[in-house]
């Protein structure tokens, strides 16, 4: 069967690789591969410090389980090493936010893994106190793209470079995909294209641009995630994350969004105002209106989209959903959780 896959963000490479190992011929079509979120993301895994609830929740912590395996799987087929820490994320409580401690003792009630601690020796007295959420994690998100690119290569996917403007509909059922470069056709297709799913599709997917900075020092040695900035070691550098933005498709790094980034993440560790600036990125969130993902189902067709601000997150079981439905045509409940008919 001849898979036909848009996209080459985290999500759709994740598809082509689960889908390329169980036999299927896949053919990956995107516009480009380097502009996706997926690139420019934090890579934190942190259902916990993201205070999700209900079944937003319940589909990030089953993909934070499988995580391990995941990374495991890219690193085979790639041969590559991923750099991924799994031993907790610092949620910082700043002044006045004492009803994150709530929160998370809610989270030890129902049984998961939560200490509260004094703030570290290298936050400002701003910090009132941490909580140590120790399933959590996060990804070298630059190795894991490199990684899946390589494995696409090793298990045999074809990448074709070109921009799908139109979906040839016929029944209910997508006859072909029409690409500036030429037209597709396969037995099925799956849709993965982030931010600009708006473009092919009828939905509320609106892109949230996310600005950061990588910097030389490693002031911390663990994730301090707090409501203001996030500060996550590299092996190479630090990355401090993140704006959130709503200005449509504008790109750049502007002095206001890097203001932001550098004062916020001195107000929680005062010795990054020393730290030498290495280089500054963004990228574009898939955003929906109540920030779950949308998954729509066709005849002969699915769409994965607006995954928002926990994408690398959801790779995992995005991809063993997209398996389960085309190899063995088992329906996840989350087509119901997060179809359209919600808005
Ligand atoms: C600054 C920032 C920080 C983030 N931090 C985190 C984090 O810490 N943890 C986390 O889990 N998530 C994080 N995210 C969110 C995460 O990056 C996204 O949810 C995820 O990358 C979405 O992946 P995707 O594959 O759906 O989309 P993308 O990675 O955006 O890929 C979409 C792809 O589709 C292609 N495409 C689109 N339309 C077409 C078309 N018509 N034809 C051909 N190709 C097309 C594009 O070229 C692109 O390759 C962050 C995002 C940003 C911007």
């Amino acid at each position: 069967m001849r898979i036909a896959i848009v996209g080459s963000g985290v999500i759709g490479l994740s598809v082509a690789l689960y889908l390329s190992l169980e036999g299927f011929k896949v053919m990956l079509i995107t516009r480009n591969p380097q502009e996706g979120a997926s690139w420019f993301a934090g890579g934190m895994l942190a259902p916990f410090s993201e205070g999700l609830e209900g079944e937003l929740f319940e589909f990030s912590y089953e993909s934070l389980k499988m995580y391990s395996d995941y990374v495991k799987l890219v690193e085979e087929v790639s041969r590559s090493k991923i750099d991924f820490w799994k031993n907790g994320i610092l949620r910082v409580v700043l002044k006045g936010e004492e009803g994150l401690i709530k929160k998370a003792e809610q989270y030890r009630e129902r049984g998961f893994s939560v200490e509260i601690l004094e703030r570290m020796d290298y936050h400002s007295e701003e910090v009132v106190s941490v909580i140590r959420y120790a399933e959590e994690g996060w990804v070298d998100t630059e190795h894991l793209m490199d990684a899946l690119l390589l494995a696409m290569e090793n298990s045999g996917v074809k990448i074709e470079i070109d921009e799908i403007n139109k979906i040839e509909l016929k029944d209910e059922r997508v006859e072909s995909l029409k690409g500036i470069k030429g037209n597709y056709r396969a037995d099925y297709y799956v849709f993965c294209t982030g931010a600009w799913t708006k473009e092919l599709f009828d939905v509320p997917v609106y892109p949230i641009k996310g600005q950061a900075i990588k910097i030389k020092a490693k002031p911390v040695d663990v994730v301090n995630y707090s409501t203001i900035s996030y500060i996550i070691p590299r092996s190479r550098y630090t990355y401090v994350g993140a704006t959130s933005e709503d200005v449509s498709f504008l790109g750049g790094n502007t002095v206001g969004g890097l203001n932001f980034l550098c004062g916020n993440a001195i107000r929680v560790v005062p010795s990054i105002a020393k730290a030498e600036v290495m280089s500054t990125i963004y990228g574009f969130r898939p955003a929906t209106p109540d920030e779950k993902p949308i998954f729509l189902l066709g005849e002969n067709y699915c769409l994965f989209s607006g995954h928002y601000r926990n994408g690398i997150l959801h790779a995992p079981i995005t991809a063993s959903i997209a398996k389960s439905l085309i190899k063995d045509g088992v329906k996840s409940i989350y087509f119901e959780y997060f179809s359209q008919e919600r808005f």
